[in-house]
């Protein structure tokens, strides 16, 4: 067997190569994998179809399949196989290079199906490429051979090796989807709270709160924590029911229960609503999220006429209800079903307290400063719920038009070629902060101190 660290560098080598292990039917996905295997386990694949390598081989002893599911993160090195609705029924085969929970990237042979055409050889070499999961589809792990470094370690006695301190603190999370049994919640859009969160929300939150370490449990299925926290409260059993035995049983460091609000048309926007006690990071972190995406309608607001809300307060159980949007608007629905995956991931974000997975290049670079001042406004002005161009544009009524609608605002932020304020607007602020466009970046070091086309007039405070 070979290392993970030569198997990776054999597989990325392939790239760009005509790869035909067998001589036969030029280059088929079967041939990067084949050739890929043969080097790193001396062995060969069986099976007349790609999407029978999981079956028709017996891996015992020197590697293991995997079935992806929602959380499973392959490695690269891995084989990935696709099922029967891929290859013309044949299904498909590849290497992984790398992966996300979103995504992973191969070395693969006739995607395209240049690999063989009119009884040659085709044009397609082994190409790299990224593609989504599906289901059903597996992945296979070699058992490597160790690393000679750590080998090395290990046979001369120098070094104990020790795991990296990790900084990440695990946590058992409790995500509690609405609603329930015969109880839908609120209707909009096509869907309701009940089925939407379960499909949508929680396993995806979930996978990213997994992937970051965590512990998840999911208060789901056809259950309605409500319904059965009432049971317990009702009979006075405060420990077997509800959110009174997820205290009991699963001892969770904090629970998350998420619904969709519901109003007329035009209401936009999340909040997260506590009881008395103050709010936490996980409180401040999923506001935020819900700020940075879908936008927010109020800020945390404080409840006591809500049964889990109270009954976390009574038991001291860590906990908050999150309102995602409106289920009745179709900006909020349309936005959470377009950026799904982006969404989710961001109220994970919100839940561990800091991004997951990586931070992708240049998102780390500080984009806001809190720089305030009045800005009053010559010209019509798009208002929206985030900075940026993909942030939810709010209705025409409550854009900015003209100098009688000057704001204060407390930070300024870089984004998408445009320099933006976060303010809220002095009639009403108890809507929250919005956000607008001053001005085009066209500085060349970017100092907004330095512009001189606004929108408006921009006063610093
Ligand atoms: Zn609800």
């Amino acid at each position: 067997m070979k290392t993970q660290a030569e198997s990776v560098k054999y597989i990325n080598a392939m790239e760009g190569t005509f790869v035909d292990f067998d001589l036969a039917y030029g280059c088929q996905c079967y041939d990067v994998a084949n050739k890929y295997w043969y080097y790193v386990t001396g062995r060969k694949l069986y099976g007349l179809y790609a999407k029978d390598i999981p079956t028709d081989n017996n891996f015992k002893g020197y590697a293991k399949v995997y079935e992806n599911t929602t959380s499973f993160l392959p490695l690269p090195g891995d084989l990935v196989v696709w099922n029967g609705n891929y290859g013309e029924g044949c299904g498909h085969v590849a290497v992984v290079t790398q992966a996300t929970l979103s995504q992973f990237q191969v070395i693969e042979n006739n995607w395209l199906g240049g690999g063989w055409v009119n009884g040659k050889p085709g044009w397609e070499k082994a190409t790299r490429r990224w593609h989504t999961f599906d289901f059903p589809m597996w992945f296979i792990r070699p058992h490597y051979a160790k690393s000679t470094s750590v080998v090395k370690k290990v046979a001369s006695k120098v070094t104990i090796v020790t795991k990296p301190k990790t900084t990440v603190t695990k946590k058992k999370f409790v995500l509690v989807a609405g609603h329930g049994y015969n109880d839908p919640g609120a209707v909009g859009n096509g869907t309701n709270e009940r089925d939407f969160i379960r499909t949508n929300i929680i396993y995806n939150a979930a996978k990213y709160l997994r992937s970051a370490g965590h512990i998840v449990t999911l208060y789901d299925k056809k259950q309605d924590m409500y319904q059965d926290t009432a049971y317990g409260y009702n009979r006075g059993d405060t420990k077997k029911y509800g959110l009174y035995w997820v205290k009991n049983k699963l001892k969770p460091n904090a629970v998350i229960e998420f619904h969709l609000d519901s109003a007329g048309a035009s209401a936009s926007g999340g909040h997260v609503i506590k009881n008395a006690y103050a709010a936490d990071n996980i409180d401040k972190g999923i506001q935020k999220a819900l700020e940075d995406t879908v936008g927010t309608i109020r800020g945390i607001t404080t409840r006591n006429d809500l049964l889990n809300v109270n009954v976390a307060y009574s038991q001291n159980i860590n906990y908050r209800l999150v309102e995602l949007g409106f289920i009745t608007s179709k900006k909020d629905m349309d936005y959470i079903k377009n950026n799904l995956q982006d969404f989710t991931k961001r109220m994970a974000e919100g839940i561990h307290g800091k991004p997951i997975g990586g931070t992708p290049a240049g998102k780390s670079k500080k984009i806001t400063w809190a720089w305030k001042g009045r800005f009053t406004p010559n010209t019509k002005i798009k208002v929206r719920k985030s900075p940026g161009l993909k942030g939810v544009i709010v209705d025409k009524d409550s854009w900015l038009k003209d100098k009688s609608d000057w704001v204060d605002f407390v930070s300024v932020t870089k984004k998408d070629g445009y320099w933006w304020i976060k303010f809220k607007y002095p009639t009403n602020p108890k809507a929250g902060y919005f956000y607008c466009a001053v001005c085009k970046i066209t500085d060349k070091k970017e100092r907004i101190k330095h512009e001189k086309a606004f929108y408006g007039k921009l006063t610093w405070e």
